[in-house]
């Protein structure tokens, strides 16, 4: 029977999942560490839900103590080195480099305290100068020359030469129907 809350019935610990927490990699990681200085069974806390996906998804193996009570030690597998290797190249790729995030041509500016901003000095400004015009109002918008309904012919001009959004046919157009709209409303 086909169960209509299946979309919504969660991976956890199923190792359908494609992806894995931080603190998951946080012992994937620890493991490989581990196992590179000589010493690939150890005993890392993890709780249960984690062991169960990593354990589904075939990333550690546990190794039982040989007595009774003692601590279950795991190991990272060749697929849980092969998915920490992605993960850190994932996650180097989205680090921002030397480059300015915005022109990515120039180094990025280094503040007075030493850290690097995101953006080069030029952009830097410049940004500073957008926010501010957006925080005063001072953007202001192009006016368009253009009927708004029709776009094709210049918008028509009251007697002191403001500017009405529509053209003069467009106007008349719009002021005809709202007169239909007030007549039939007095009719009821
Ligand atoms: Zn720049
Ligand atoms: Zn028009």
């Amino acid at each position: 029977m086909a169960n209509i809350h299946q979309k919504k019935q969660s991976h956890f610990g199923t190792g359908k999942s494609r992806y894995l927490s931080r603190q998951a990699y946080a012992v994937l990681e620890a493991l490989a560490a581990a196992e590179q200085q000589g010493y690939p069974f150890i005993v890392v806390e993890i709780n249960h839900a984690l062991r169960l996906t990593l354990m589904v998804k075939d990333l550690i193996m546990p190794h039982h103590g040989l007595h009774e009570g003692e601590a279950v030690a795991y190991r990272i597998t060749p697929r849980g080195k092969q998915a920490l290797r992605q993960w850190l190249q994932r996650s180097q790729r989205g680090k921002p480099g030397d480059l300015c995030r915005e022109c990515r041509q120039r180094q990025r500016h280094q503040q007075p305290s030493g850290r690097l901003a995101a953006y080069c000095l030029e952009c830097q400004r410049e940004y500073h100068r957008k926010r501010y015009h957006l925080r005063y109002g001072l953007v202001r918008q192009p006016k368009k020359k253009l009927c708004a309904d029709c776009g094709q012919q210049p918008r028509a001009q009251t007697p002191k030469g403001r500017l009405y959004p529509y053209c003069v046919d467009c106007r008349k157009a719009r002021e005809t129907v709202i007169r239909q709209r007030w007549r039939e409303r007095m009719k009821k």
